[in-house]
Protein backbone atom coordinates (compact mmCIF):
# COMPACT_ATOMS: atom_id res chain seq x y z
CA UNK A 1 0.00 0.00 0.00
CA UNK A 2 0.96 3.58 -1.13
CA UNK A 3 1.74 5.70 2.05
CA UNK A 4 -1.56 7.75 1.94
CA UNK A 5 -3.62 4.51 1.66
CA UNK A 6 -5.90 4.85 4.86
CA UNK A 7 -4.76 1.73 6.54
CA UNK A 8 -1.29 2.25 6.17
CA UNK A 9 -0.80 -1.41 7.17
CA UNK A 10 0.79 -3.61 5.04
CA UNK A 11 -0.83 -7.58 3.14
CA UNK A 12 -1.80 -8.75 6.94
CA UNK A 13 -4.03 -6.58 7.31
CA UNK A 14 -5.53 -6.84 3.44
CA UNK A 15 -5.68 -10.26 4.27
CA UNK A 16 -7.31 -10.38 7.61
CA UNK A 17 -10.12 -7.73 5.97
CA UNK A 18 -10.64 -10.18 3.25
CA UNK A 19 -11.54 -13.11 5.02
CA UNK A 20 -13.57 -10.71 7.39
CA UNK A 21 -15.35 -9.86 4.58
CA UNK A 22 -15.94 -13.17 3.04
CA UNK A 23 -17.43 -14.77 5.95
CA UNK A 24 -19.81 -11.60 6.00
CA UNK A 25 -20.98 -11.65 2.81
CA UNK A 26 -21.19 -15.79 3.21
CA UNK A 27 -24.04 -14.83 6.44
CA UNK A 28 -25.68 -12.47 4.19
CA UNK A 29 -26.08 -14.48 1.34
CA UNK A 30 -28.19 -17.11 3.73
CA UNK A 31 -30.62 -14.35 4.73
CA UNK A 32 -30.73 -12.72 0.96
CA UNK A 33 -28.23 -13.35 -1.12
CA UNK A 34 -29.69 -10.58 -3.88
CA UNK A 35 -28.09 -7.88 -1.00
CA UNK A 36 -25.16 -9.99 -0.72
CA UNK A 37 -24.57 -9.79 -4.77
CA UNK A 38 -25.26 -6.14 -4.97
CA UNK A 39 -22.77 -5.56 -2.37
CA UNK A 40 -20.22 -7.45 -4.40
CA UNK A 41 -20.89 -5.61 -7.07
CA UNK A 42 -20.65 -2.40 -5.43
CA UNK A 43 -16.89 -2.80 -4.77
CA UNK A 44 -16.57 -4.06 -8.30
CA UNK A 45 -18.18 -0.79 -9.34
CA UNK A 46 -16.31 1.31 -6.89
CA UNK A 47 -12.88 -0.33 -7.69
CA UNK A 48 -14.02 0.15 -12.02
CA UNK A 49 -14.60 3.90 -12.00
CA UNK A 50 -13.08 6.89 -11.92
CA UNK A 51 -14.08 8.57 -9.17
CA UNK A 52 -13.97 12.61 -9.23
CA UNK A 53 -16.72 13.36 -6.65
CA UNK A 54 -15.44 16.35 -4.63
CA UNK A 55 -17.51 15.03 -1.62
CA UNK A 56 -16.32 11.41 -2.01
CA UNK A 57 -13.96 9.17 -0.76
CA UNK A 58 -12.92 5.83 0.48
CA UNK A 59 -12.98 4.78 4.42
CA UNK A 60 -10.54 2.26 5.41
CA UNK A 61 -11.95 -1.84 6.11
CA UNK A 62 -11.09 -1.14 9.77
CA UNK A 63 -13.42 1.97 9.63
CA UNK A 64 -16.19 0.14 7.35
CA UNK A 65 -16.30 -3.09 10.04
CA UNK A 66 -16.76 -0.95 12.91
CA UNK A 67 -19.81 -0.08 11.40
CA UNK A 68 -21.29 -3.54 11.41
CA UNK A 69 -21.43 -4.52 15.38
CA UNK A 70 -23.90 -4.90 17.91
CA UNK A 71 -24.15 -1.17 18.66
CA UNK A 72 -26.45 -0.32 15.92
CA UNK A 73 -28.63 -1.45 18.31
CA UNK A 74 -28.42 0.50 21.49
CA UNK A 75 -30.46 3.34 22.61
CA UNK A 76 -27.65 6.09 23.57
CA UNK A 77 -29.95 9.07 24.13
CA UNK A 78 -28.26 11.66 26.49
CA UNK A 79 -24.27 12.60 26.72
CA UNK A 80 -21.25 10.30 27.82
CA UNK A 81 -21.82 9.38 31.57
CA UNK A 82 -25.02 11.19 31.72
CA UNK A 83 -27.99 8.65 29.28
CA UNK A 84 -31.34 8.35 29.41
CA UNK A 85 -30.97 4.51 29.04
CA UNK A 86 -28.94 1.67 31.29
CA UNK A 87 -25.97 -0.18 29.90
CA UNK A 88 -24.36 2.26 27.60
CA UNK A 89 -21.17 1.98 29.44
CA UNK A 90 -19.42 0.85 25.97
CA UNK A 91 -21.13 3.59 24.24
CA UNK A 92 -19.52 6.08 26.93
CA UNK A 93 -16.40 4.16 25.93
CA UNK A 94 -16.73 4.70 21.99
CA UNK A 95 -18.55 7.79 21.93
CA UNK A 96 -15.85 9.44 24.52
CA UNK A 97 -13.12 8.33 22.19
CA UNK A 98 -14.91 9.72 18.92
CA UNK A 99 -14.82 12.87 20.94
CA UNK A 100 -11.62 12.88 22.45
CA UNK A 101 -9.69 11.94 18.96
CA UNK A 102 -11.27 14.95 17.82
CA UNK A 103 -10.50 17.05 20.11
CA UNK A 104 -6.53 16.17 19.74
CA UNK A 105 -6.90 16.13 15.97
CA UNK A 106 -8.29 19.58 15.61
CA UNK A 107 -7.22 21.33 18.92
CA UNK A 108 -10.62 22.14 19.83
CA UNK A 109 -11.91 22.28 23.48
CA UNK A 110 -14.99 20.39 23.43
CA UNK A 111 -16.45 18.18 20.04
CA UNK A 112 -19.41 15.98 19.79
CA UNK A 113 -19.68 13.20 17.72
CA UNK A 114 -23.44 12.45 17.88
CA UNK A 115 -24.76 14.51 14.42
CA UNK A 116 -25.92 12.09 12.26
CA UNK A 117 -24.90 13.37 9.04
CA UNK A 118 -23.39 16.97 7.88
CA UNK A 119 -26.90 18.57 8.37
CA UNK A 120 -27.42 17.32 11.58
CA UNK A 121 -24.39 18.44 12.82
CA UNK A 122 -25.31 22.21 11.13
CA UNK A 123 -28.80 22.35 13.10
CA UNK A 124 -27.41 21.43 16.08
CA UNK A 125 -25.00 23.87 15.48
CA UNK A 126 -27.57 26.51 14.70
CA UNK A 127 -29.50 25.23 17.96
CA UNK A 128 -27.11 25.57 19.79
CA UNK A 129 -26.12 29.29 19.18
CA UNK A 130 -29.74 30.28 19.33
CA UNK A 131 -30.19 28.62 22.90
CA UNK A 132 -26.96 30.25 23.95
CA UNK A 133 -27.66 33.55 22.51
CA UNK A 134 -31.66 34.09 22.28
CA UNK A 135 -32.83 31.17 24.55
CA UNK A 136 -30.76 32.04 27.71
CA UNK A 137 -30.57 35.56 28.28
CA UNK A 138 -34.52 35.40 27.16
CA UNK A 139 -35.28 33.30 30.11
CA UNK A 140 -33.16 35.50 32.04
CA UNK A 141 -34.97 38.06 31.59
CA UNK A 142 -38.40 36.69 32.55
CA UNK A 143 -36.25 34.94 35.92
CA UNK A 144 -37.10 31.54 34.72
CA UNK A 145 -34.61 29.01 35.17
CA UNK A 146 -36.38 26.11 32.27
CA UNK A 147 -38.80 26.77 29.22
CA UNK A 148 -41.22 24.73 31.16
CA UNK A 149 -41.13 27.20 34.01
CA UNK A 150 -42.60 30.00 30.64
CA UNK A 151 -46.16 30.80 30.76
CA UNK A 152 -48.31 30.13 27.18
CA UNK A 153 -47.54 33.99 26.30
CA UNK A 154 -44.15 34.48 27.46
CA UNK A 155 -43.08 31.06 25.48
CA UNK A 156 -44.74 32.16 22.70
CA UNK A 157 -42.93 35.81 22.83
CA UNK A 158 -40.07 33.46 23.24
CA UNK A 159 -40.23 31.55 20.50
CA UNK A 160 -40.88 34.24 17.86
CA UNK A 161 -38.09 35.89 18.98
CA UNK A 162 -35.91 32.42 18.37
CA UNK A 163 -37.40 32.29 14.84
CA UNK A 164 -36.59 36.04 14.03
CA UNK A 165 -32.86 35.83 13.67
CA UNK A 166 -30.28 36.67 10.80
CA UNK A 167 -27.75 34.84 9.35
CA UNK A 168 -25.19 35.83 6.36
CA UNK A 169 -24.04 32.90 4.76
CA UNK A 170 -21.97 32.21 0.99
CA UNK A 171 -24.36 32.44 -1.98
CA UNK A 172 -24.96 29.29 -3.47
CA UNK A 173 -23.94 29.70 -6.87
CA UNK A 174 -20.49 30.91 -5.27
CA UNK A 175 -19.99 27.45 -3.46
CA UNK A 176 -22.55 27.66 -0.62
CA UNK A 177 -24.11 25.14 0.76
CA UNK A 178 -28.07 24.35 1.37
CA UNK A 179 -28.33 24.03 4.76
CA UNK A 180 -26.03 27.69 5.35
CA UNK A 181 -30.07 29.73 5.17
CA UNK A 182 -31.12 28.95 1.72
CA UNK A 183 -35.55 28.58 1.34
CA UNK A 184 -35.15 24.46 0.53
CA UNK A 185 -33.87 23.83 3.41
CA UNK A 186 -35.23 24.46 7.39
CA UNK A 187 -32.11 26.53 8.08
CA UNK A 188 -33.61 29.08 5.27
CA UNK A 189 -37.19 28.76 7.34
CA UNK A 190 -35.93 29.20 10.66
CA UNK A 191 -33.39 32.50 9.46
CA UNK A 192 -33.46 35.63 7.76
CA UNK A 193 -31.15 34.91 5.25
CA UNK A 194 -28.35 37.50 3.70
CA UNK A 195 -25.81 35.63 0.76
CA UNK A 196 -22.53 37.40 0.34
CA UNK A 197 -20.76 36.04 -3.02
CA UNK A 198 -17.41 36.48 -4.61
CA UNK A 199 -15.84 39.03 -6.69
CA UNK A 200 -17.02 38.89 -10.34
CA UNK A 201 -13.36 39.81 -11.31
CA UNK A 202 -11.52 37.50 -9.42
CA UNK A 203 -13.85 34.59 -8.29
CA UNK A 204 -12.17 34.75 -4.66
CA UNK A 205 -14.30 35.54 -1.60
CA UNK A 206 -14.18 39.55 -1.31
CA UNK A 207 -13.56 40.40 2.44
CA UNK A 208 -14.40 43.76 2.33
CA UNK A 209 -17.99 42.86 0.71
CA UNK A 210 -18.88 40.40 3.46
CA UNK A 211 -17.94 43.02 6.28
CA UNK A 212 -19.90 45.30 4.48
CA UNK A 213 -22.84 42.56 4.28
CA UNK A 214 -22.58 42.51 7.54
CA UNK A 215 -22.13 45.24 9.32
CA UNK A 216 -25.67 46.33 6.70
CA UNK A 217 -27.35 42.90 8.00
CA UNK A 218 -26.25 42.30 11.34
CA UNK A 219 -26.22 39.00 11.66
CA UNK A 220 -26.60 36.91 14.70
CA UNK A 221 -24.56 33.93 12.81
CA UNK A 222 -21.85 34.39 10.30
CA UNK A 223 -21.51 31.37 8.24
CA UNK A 224 -18.43 30.47 6.72
CA UNK A 225 -17.71 27.41 4.53
CA UNK A 226 -18.67 25.65 1.34
CA UNK A 227 -19.11 22.84 -0.86
CA UNK A 228 -18.00 24.26 -4.51
CA UNK A 229 -15.49 27.06 -3.51
CA UNK A 230 -12.07 25.89 -5.01
CA UNK A 231 -10.01 28.64 -2.48
CA UNK A 232 -8.74 28.78 0.84
CA UNK A 233 -10.68 30.67 3.27
CA UNK A 234 -9.11 33.15 5.88
CA UNK A 235 -11.31 32.48 9.02
CA UNK A 236 -9.11 34.94 11.27
CA UNK A 237 -10.95 37.84 8.94
CA UNK A 238 -14.38 35.73 8.87
CA UNK A 239 -13.86 36.25 13.05
CA UNK A 240 -12.95 39.86 12.78
CA UNK A 241 -15.70 40.39 10.62
CA UNK A 242 -17.98 38.64 13.10
CA UNK A 243 -16.53 40.22 16.05
CA UNK A 244 -17.23 43.63 14.90
CA UNK A 245 -20.76 43.10 14.48
CA UNK A 246 -21.49 40.69 17.28
CA UNK A 247 -21.67 37.59 14.83
CA UNK A 248 -20.76 34.19 16.17
CA UNK A 249 -18.58 32.96 13.83
CA UNK A 250 -20.00 29.60 12.41
CA UNK A 251 -17.71 27.25 10.35
CA UNK A 252 -19.02 24.79 8.22
CA UNK A 253 -15.80 22.26 6.90
CA UNK A 254 -17.65 19.30 5.85
CA UNK A 255 -15.84 19.35 2.35
CA UNK A 256 -12.26 20.43 3.69
CA UNK A 257 -11.99 18.69 7.31
CA UNK A 258 -9.54 16.22 5.44
CA UNK A 259 -7.26 19.35 4.77
CA UNK A 260 -7.12 21.03 8.54
CA UNK A 261 -7.00 17.40 9.81
CA UNK A 262 -3.72 16.93 7.79
CA UNK A 263 -2.11 20.43 8.78
CA UNK A 264 -2.43 21.48 4.66
CA UNK A 265 -4.59 24.56 6.36
CA UNK A 266 -3.26 26.26 9.45
CA UNK A 267 -3.18 29.90 10.67
CA UNK A 268 -5.54 31.64 9.52
CA UNK A 269 -6.66 28.84 7.18
CA UNK A 270 -7.56 26.98 10.64
CA UNK A 271 -11.43 27.47 10.97
CA UNK A 272 -10.98 25.58 14.58
CA UNK A 273 -9.18 28.21 16.55
CA UNK A 274 -11.07 31.03 14.95
CA UNK A 275 -14.76 29.65 14.96
CA UNK A 276 -17.49 29.79 17.92
CA UNK A 277 -18.58 26.67 16.30
CA UNK A 278 -16.98 24.26 13.47
CA UNK A 279 -19.09 21.47 12.06
CA UNK A 280 -18.12 18.72 9.54
CA UNK A 281 -19.10 15.34 8.16
CA UNK A 282 -16.93 12.59 8.66
CA UNK A 283 -17.03 10.94 5.53
CA UNK A 284 -15.59 13.48 2.82
CA UNK A 285 -11.96 15.07 2.63
CA UNK A 286 -11.79 13.45 6.21
CA UNK A 287 -12.37 9.82 4.85
CA UNK A 288 -14.36 8.33 7.69
CA UNK A 289 -17.83 6.97 7.69
CA UNK A 290 -21.19 8.56 6.62
CA UNK A 291 -21.79 11.32 9.57
CA UNK A 292 -21.82 14.74 11.42
CA UNK A 293 -19.27 16.23 13.78
CA UNK A 294 -19.30 19.54 16.09
CA UNK A 295 -16.32 21.25 17.79
CA UNK A 296 -17.27 24.26 20.31
CA UNK A 297 -15.45 26.85 22.24
CA UNK A 298 -16.69 26.45 25.90
CA UNK A 299 -19.00 29.21 25.71
CA UNK A 300 -21.32 26.80 23.41
CA UNK A 301 -20.78 23.58 24.41
CA UNK A 302 -23.06 23.50 27.38
CA UNK A 303 -25.49 23.97 24.24
CA UNK A 304 -24.23 21.64 21.59
CA UNK A 305 -24.26 19.22 24.37
CA UNK A 306 -28.15 18.97 24.37
CA UNK A 307 -28.00 18.23 20.52
CA UNK A 308 -30.21 15.35 21.67
CA UNK A 309 -32.63 15.60 22.64
CA UNK A 310 -32.84 19.42 20.81
CA UNK A 311 -32.52 18.08 16.88
CA UNK A 312 -31.51 14.87 17.31
CA UNK A 313 -32.54 11.13 18.86
CA UNK A 314 -30.66 8.37 19.64
CA UNK A 315 -27.44 8.50 18.42
CA UNK A 316 -25.94 5.99 15.94
CA UNK A 317 -23.36 4.27 18.34
CA UNK A 318 -22.30 2.01 15.69
CA UNK A 319 -21.27 5.21 13.71
CA UNK A 320 -19.73 6.86 16.73
CA UNK A 321 -17.77 3.92 17.18
CA UNK A 322 -16.52 3.90 13.65
CA UNK A 323 -15.62 7.64 13.82
CA UNK A 324 -13.26 7.45 16.54
CA UNK A 325 -11.41 4.54 14.42
CA UNK A 326 -11.19 6.71 11.41
CA UNK A 327 -10.13 9.49 13.85
CA UNK A 328 -7.42 7.53 15.13
CA UNK A 329 -6.39 6.96 11.53
CA UNK A 330 -6.06 10.63 10.97
CA UNK A 331 -4.04 11.55 13.59
CA UNK A 332 -1.44 9.33 12.31
CA UNK A 333 1.75 10.78 10.02
CA UNK A 334 -0.12 9.07 7.44
CA UNK A 335 -2.93 10.63 7.36
CA UNK A 336 -0.73 14.69 6.90
CA UNK A 337 0.53 13.10 3.65
CA UNK A 338 -2.94 11.78 2.59
CA UNK A 339 -3.71 15.60 2.88
CA UNK A 340 -0.65 16.93 1.09
CA UNK A 341 -1.38 14.96 -1.49
CA UNK A 342 -4.76 15.25 -1.98
CA UNK A 343 -4.03 19.34 -2.26
CA UNK A 344 -0.92 19.16 -4.73
CA UNK A 345 -3.16 16.79 -6.85
CA UNK A 346 -5.93 18.92 -7.38
CA UNK A 347 -3.19 21.60 -8.54
CA UNK A 348 -1.87 19.39 -11.25
CA UNK A 349 -5.71 18.30 -11.93
CA UNK A 350 -6.32 22.25 -12.41
CA UNK A 351 -2.78 22.63 -14.47
CA UNK A 352 -3.89 19.65 -16.21
CA UNK A 353 -6.81 21.77 -17.27
CA UNK A 354 -5.27 25.37 -17.82
CA UNK A 355 -2.42 23.84 -20.04
CA UNK A 356 -5.66 22.10 -21.88
CA UNK A 357 -7.18 25.52 -22.33
CA UNK A 358 -9.84 24.76 -19.67
CA UNK A 359 -11.10 27.73 -18.09
CA UNK A 360 -12.18 27.69 -14.06
CA UNK A 361 -13.68 29.33 -11.98
CA UNK A 362 -10.93 31.55 -9.88
CA UNK A 363 -8.55 30.57 -12.67
CA UNK A 364 -7.27 27.69 -10.40
CA UNK A 365 -7.63 25.82 -6.76
CA UNK A 366 -5.72 25.43 -3.23
CA UNK A 367 -7.70 23.14 -1.78
CA UNK A 368 -9.15 19.61 -3.26
CA UNK A 369 -11.21 20.48 -5.52
CA UNK A 370 -11.84 22.14 -9.02
CA UNK A 371 -14.29 23.86 -11.06
CA UNK A 372 -14.53 23.76 -14.77
CA UNK A 373 -16.62 25.75 -16.80
CA UNK A 374 -18.14 23.85 -19.42
CA UNK A 375 -19.49 26.61 -21.46
CA UNK A 376 -15.96 27.03 -23.42
CA UNK A 377 -16.97 23.72 -24.91
CA UNK A 378 -19.85 24.70 -25.85
CA UNK A 379 -22.36 22.16 -23.32
CA UNK A 380 -23.95 22.80 -20.06
CA UNK A 381 -22.91 21.19 -16.56
CA UNK A 382 -25.63 18.50 -17.49
CA UNK A 383 -24.33 17.01 -20.84
CA UNK A 384 -20.63 17.18 -19.12
CA UNK A 385 -21.85 15.39 -16.63
CA UNK A 386 -23.63 12.61 -18.94
CA UNK A 387 -20.74 12.44 -21.37
CA UNK A 388 -17.97 12.00 -18.70
CA UNK A 389 -20.50 9.29 -17.07
CA UNK A 390 -20.43 7.21 -20.20
CA UNK A 391 -17.04 7.31 -20.65
CA UNK A 392 -16.30 5.93 -17.28
CA UNK A 393 -15.70 9.19 -15.27
CA UNK A 394 -17.97 10.26 -12.24
CA UNK A 395 -18.42 13.89 -11.69
CA UNK A 396 -21.26 16.44 -10.77
CA UNK A 397 -22.66 19.33 -12.19
CA UNK A 398 -22.46 22.68 -10.62
CA UNK A 399 -23.57 26.11 -10.95
CA UNK A 400 -20.84 28.58 -11.64
CA UNK A 401 -21.14 32.13 -9.82
CA UNK A 402 -24.15 33.85 -11.50
CA UNK A 403 -24.68 30.60 -13.69
CA UNK A 404 -26.42 31.72 -17.06
CA UNK A 405 -27.93 27.54 -16.99
CA UNK A 406 -29.37 27.76 -13.81
CA UNK A 407 -28.97 25.63 -11.12
CA UNK A 408 -30.22 22.64 -12.57
CA UNK A 409 -28.37 22.49 -16.11
CA UNK A 410 -25.30 24.14 -14.90
CA UNK A 411 -22.58 25.46 -16.28
CA UNK A 412 -19.69 23.59 -14.36
CA UNK A 413 -18.26 20.32 -13.60
CA UNK A 414 -16.80 20.01 -9.97
CA UNK A 415 -14.13 17.73 -10.04
CA UNK A 416 -12.87 16.58 -6.33
CA UNK A 417 -9.03 14.92 -5.82
CA UNK A 418 -10.10 13.65 -2.65
CA UNK A 419 -11.35 9.90 -3.16
CA UNK A 420 -8.51 9.38 -6.33
CA UNK A 421 -5.88 10.15 -3.62
CA UNK A 422 -6.73 7.50 -1.06
CA UNK A 423 -6.26 4.78 -4.12
CA UNK A 424 -2.54 6.55 -4.60
CA UNK A 425 -3.54 8.50 -7.85
CA UNK A 426 -0.27 11.08 -8.12
CA UNK A 427 0.14 14.63 -10.26
CA UNK A 428 1.13 12.50 -13.13
CA UNK A 429 -2.38 10.84 -13.05
CA UNK A 430 -3.99 13.34 -11.92
CA UNK A 431 -2.88 15.32 -15.38
CA UNK A 432 -3.77 12.06 -16.93
CA UNK A 433 -7.25 11.94 -15.73
CA UNK A 434 -7.39 15.83 -17.12
CA UNK A 435 -6.34 14.68 -20.72
CA UNK A 436 -9.14 12.27 -20.93
CA UNK A 437 -11.43 14.94 -19.42
CA UNK A 438 -10.62 17.31 -22.28
CA UNK A 439 -10.98 14.47 -24.16
CA UNK A 440 -14.33 13.72 -23.90
CA UNK A 441 -16.01 17.71 -24.08
CA UNK A 442 -13.77 17.94 -26.99
CA UNK A 443 -16.09 15.43 -28.79
CA UNK A 444 -19.24 16.18 -27.16
CA UNK A 445 -22.01 18.34 -29.18
CA UNK A 446 -25.14 19.51 -27.58
CA UNK A 447 -27.82 18.05 -29.78
CA UNK A 448 -30.35 20.26 -31.76
CA UNK A 449 -33.30 21.22 -29.45
CA UNK A 450 -36.68 23.01 -30.76
CA UNK A 451 -35.14 26.14 -30.35
CA UNK A 452 -31.24 26.27 -30.88
CA UNK A 453 -29.01 23.59 -29.06
CA UNK A 454 -30.69 21.04 -25.66
CA UNK A 455 -29.36 21.88 -22.54
CA UNK A 456 -29.44 18.61 -21.99
CA UNK A 457 -29.13 16.06 -25.28
CA UNK A 458 -25.75 15.54 -26.25
CA UNK A 459 -23.93 13.50 -29.41
CA UNK A 460 -20.40 11.55 -28.42
CA UNK A 461 -18.26 10.92 -31.04
CA UNK A 462 -18.08 7.17 -31.90
CA UNK A 463 -15.15 5.51 -30.30
CA UNK A 464 -14.13 8.25 -27.51
CA UNK A 465 -16.05 6.52 -24.42
CA UNK A 466 -14.69 3.20 -25.00
CA UNK A 467 -11.16 5.09 -25.73
CA UNK A 468 -11.36 7.08 -22.77
CA UNK A 469 -12.39 4.16 -20.64
CA UNK A 470 -10.07 1.83 -21.33
CA UNK A 471 -6.96 4.60 -20.91
CA UNK A 472 -9.02 5.11 -17.24
CA UNK A 473 -8.61 1.61 -16.97
CA UNK A 474 -5.07 1.45 -16.84
CA UNK A 475 -5.24 4.23 -14.37
CA UNK A 476 -7.55 2.39 -12.36
CA UNK A 477 -5.12 -1.18 -12.49
CA UNK A 478 -2.29 0.80 -11.56
CA UNK A 479 -3.54 2.27 -8.24
CA UNK A 480 -6.24 -0.72 -6.94
CA UNK A 481 -9.06 0.64 -4.30
CA UNK A 482 -8.38 -1.77 -1.25
CA UNK A 483 -5.11 -3.56 -2.62
CA UNK A 484 -5.13 -6.85 -1.66
CA UNK A 485 -8.87 -7.64 -0.81
CA UNK A 486 -10.49 -10.52 -2.48
CA UNK A 487 -13.74 -10.90 -1.90
C1 LIG B 1 -21.91 17.78 2.33
C2 LIG B 1 -22.17 19.03 3.08
C3 LIG B 1 -23.14 19.08 4.10
C4 LIG B 1 -24.13 17.98 4.34
O1 LIG B 1 -23.63 16.76 4.74
P1 LIG B 1 -24.60 15.49 4.83
O2 LIG B 1 -23.80 14.52 5.61
O3 LIG B 1 -24.92 15.07 3.45
O4 LIG B 1 -25.84 15.90 5.58
C5 LIG B 1 -23.25 20.23 4.84
N1 LIG B 1 -22.47 21.31 4.58
C6 LIG B 1 -21.56 21.31 3.59
C7 LIG B 1 -20.74 22.53 3.35
C8 LIG B 1 -21.39 20.18 2.80
O5 LIG B 1 -20.52 20.21 1.79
Amino acid sequence: MTSSSPSGQGADYAATASEAYRAALRVIESVEPRVAEATRKELADQRGSLKLIASENYASPAVLLTMGTWFSDKYAEGTVGHRFYAACQNVDTVEALAAEHARELFGAPYAYAQPHSGIDANLVAYWAILATRVEAPGLAELGAKHVNDLSEGDWEKLRAKLGNQRLLGMSLDTGGHLTHGFRPNISGKMFHQRQYGTDPATGFIDYDAVAAAAREFKPLVLVAGYSAYPRRVNFAKMREIADEVGATLMVDMAHFAGLVAGKVFTGDEDPVPHAHITTTTTHKSLRGPRGGLVLATEEYAPAVDKGCPMVLGGPLSHVMAAKAVALAEARRPEFRAYAQAVADNAQALADGFIKRDGSLVTGGTDNHLVLLDVTSFGLTGRQAESALLDSGIVTNRNAVPADPNGAWYTSGIRFGSPALTTRGFGADDFDRVAELVVEVLSNTQPAAGPNGPSKAKYTLADGTAERVRAAAAELLDANPLYPGLTL
